[in-house]
């Protein structure tokens, strides 16, 4: 039997090919790239990442856990960073074990190949898909070093090929999906702020650090070697942009007035900022993630999304989940269909990755501007308190976003309801002080169903 053929070893492919090879199953992944095990490779898009609940039970599912556990560092919650220069901390959970986990996205990527590979799965390196014959299933492969090319018959073919996929584009070119990315009007810089002198971190190393400033912002995730990797986000054009700040004299005047703090930590700003590329962010709307029953999208390459929720590889690797179980039922029940696979897939992630990609676009206000705002401070302690006294019958929206396995698609509509009765409760109200909590959770219990699940 022709192995499932994954094409992209980076975070989903990987990880899928590490489940499924577990399982039983014959896979060949094939990645473009050099084996980032032995080669370093630059790290493409985001230095480190943020893993959250779905991220984690998509690695148990792979036997993973432990492996990523030592390279994750917590983060406990939000510091904002006020122009003011004051620092308040905004918790991410209802309690003290909420939280979520700064990961670097080259350890994670190499730990998920080598769990791949002790999974049983074969590993091709500077192996690129340049196109597929799906009538015969057939997938065509350029070997990067030296340019020959190879074909390569498959039982079905996984495009785990990030946001520029060429399974996407094998199946646009055979007939057309209907596809749309929506580049937003911002871009990110990244910037690498070292360690003291005597080794310690400069930032607390437990939070996530924001600094919003309106219409723009900048955040830093911790890393194990004490360092932070900060983010600039920045429209591409306008008074405060990229390209008004195109050479480090330009970025250094920008954080001068804006981020004065940082600045005064990264000894090699101009150094960085001229050698660092500004990114581009979209959001993928892919009308069709399969075709029949040869070829199925999954992570990036079907639902590309932009980064505000910390989102995509959580989505990714709750994909590669809900694949597996599929695929387990199909088998269990004598034999995989695999159209039928696919379709099922679909049907389940499709809503579900709509409804993350407009979440993530909506936290990039509630990131830059609104974690500062008085109104919303307060909507987000009453929702803590409201979680406290209504278990399992309320939950912030980030909270089942982030720490629990709720589908997308029902936080974002339960958070709608949420968000009417949070702003009702608040209205006219500076402080927690005023609102009479008891009546408020009966008010909320009253008018909300318990949670699902
Ligand atoms: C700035 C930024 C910050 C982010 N922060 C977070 C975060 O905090 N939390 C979070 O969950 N997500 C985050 N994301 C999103 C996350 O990076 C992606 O959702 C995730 O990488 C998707 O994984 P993937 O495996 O689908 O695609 P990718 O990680 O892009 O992997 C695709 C792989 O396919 C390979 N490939 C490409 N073409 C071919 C080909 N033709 N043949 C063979 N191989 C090929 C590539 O080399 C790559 O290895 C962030 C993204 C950005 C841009």
């Amino acid at each position: 039997m022709p192995p499932i053929l994954i094409a992209g070893a980076g975070l989903a492919g990987s990880l899928l090919a590490a489940q499924l090879a577990r399982a039983g199953y014959r896979i060949a992944l094939h990645e473009r790239r050099a084996d980032m095990r032995r080669v370093p490779v630059a790290a493409g898009r985001s230095i480190n990442l943020a893993l959250a609940a779905r991220g984690w039970e998509g690695l148990r599912r792979a036997h993973a856990t432990n492996l990523v556990l030592h390279q994750a560092l917590p983060m406990r919650g939000r510091a904002v960073h006020e122009r003011s220069g004051a620092v308040h901390m905004q918790p991410y959970g209802i309690d003290a074990d909420e939280v979520i986990w700064s990961v670097h996205r080259g350890q994670l990527n190499q730990t998920l190949i080598d769990v791949a590979a002790d999974a049983g799965a074969e590993l091709h390196f500077n192996s690129r898909l340049d196109g597929v014959d799906f009538e015969a299933r057939r997938a065509r492969l350029v070997d990067e070093n030296d340019g020959s090319v190879r074909e390569l018959k498959f039982e079905v073919l996984i495009g785990a090929d990030g946001a520029g996929s060429a399974v996407r584009a094998a199946m646009e070119a055979e007939a057309p999906l209907g596809q749309h990315t929506d580049f937003l009007d911002h871009g990110y810089k990244e910037l690498n702020i070292p360690p003291r002198g005597d080794g310690a971190p400069t930032l607390d190393p437990t939070a996530l650090h924001i600094w919003p400033r309106g219409g723009h912002m900048l955040i830093a995730l911790p890393n194990p070697d004490a360092t932070f990797t900060a983010t600039l986000f920045l429209p591409h054009a306008g008074a405060v942009s990229f390209s008004a700040c195109a050479d480090p004299a330009a970025g250094r005047a920008l954080f001068a007035r804006d981020f004065p703090d940082v600045l005064a930590l990264i000894p090699d700003f101009d150094a960085q900022y001229a050698a660092h590329p500004v990114g581009v962010l979209g959001t993928l709307r892919c009308p069709r993630w399969h075709r029949g029953d040869r070829a199925l999208l999954i992570g990036d390459a079907a639902h590309a999304i932009v980064p505000f929720h910390g989102q995509g590889m959580n989505c990714a690797f709750e994909d590669c989940v809900e694949l597996l179980d599929l695929i387990e039922a199909a088998r269990r029940a004598g034999g995989t269909d695999w159209q039928q696979v696919f379709a099922r897939f679909e049907q389940a992630r499709r809503p579900n990755a709509h409804a993350i990609a407009e979440m993530a676009l909506e936290n990039y206000v509630e990131m830059r501007d609104a974690v500062a705002d008085p109104g919303y401070q307060l909507r987000r302690r009453l929702e803590l308190e409201l979680a406290r006294r209504l278990p399992g019958h309320f939950l912030p929206r980030y909270s089942m976003v982030m720490f629990s396995s709720l589908p997308y698609a029902y936080a974002r509509e339960r958070g709608e309801r949420q968000r009417a009765l949070l702003l009702e409760l608040t209205a006219g109200k500076s402080s927690l002080d005023e609102i009479d909590l008891d009546a408020a959770a009966a008010s909320v219990a009253a008018r909300l169903p318990p949670l699902n699940g």
